[in-house]
């Protein structure tokens, strides 16, 4: 049995060469703590173990890896800014930003995402 490799990128696209990746929805960044192929499900199953799916899907709409400007800070020196990649997912129906945020598979999104609501 081999791992399941990542998809590889077009040369155009940006991709974080190392570290941890950075989420752009509903207005605000997250920095994830590992890949975003690894980011599982949060969600339980009926056995009361953690949903193995992950939120990254081929099934729902992709985001896009974007370089933005990296946040300046008033008060640093003047440095080159380093443009960050982004993956951009501004741009995707509300609810699939919903599911990004509250870090559900496309399945579990879907039967959970009501009472997630605020
Ligand atoms: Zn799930």
């Amino acid at each position: 049995m081999s791992l399941p490799s990542a998809p590889a990128a077009p040369a155009c696209e940006p991709r974080p060469s190392s570290g941890r990746p950075v989420v752009q929805l509903l207005l605000g960044r997250y920095l994830a703590d590992q890949p975003l192929e690894h980011i599982r499900c949060v969600a339980q199953t009926r056995q009361r173990r953690r949903c193995p799916r992950s939120v990254l899907s081929p099934h729902a709409p992709a985001g896009l890896w974007r370089l933005l400007p990296a946040t300046a800070h008033r008060g640093q020196l003047a440095l080159p800014a380093a443009p960050m990649a982004v993956y951009d997912l501004s741009r995707l129906p509300y609810a699939e930003q919903l599911r990004w945020r509250t870090q559900r598979c496309p399945a579990h999104a879907a039967a959970d995402g009501a009472a997630d609501l605020p």
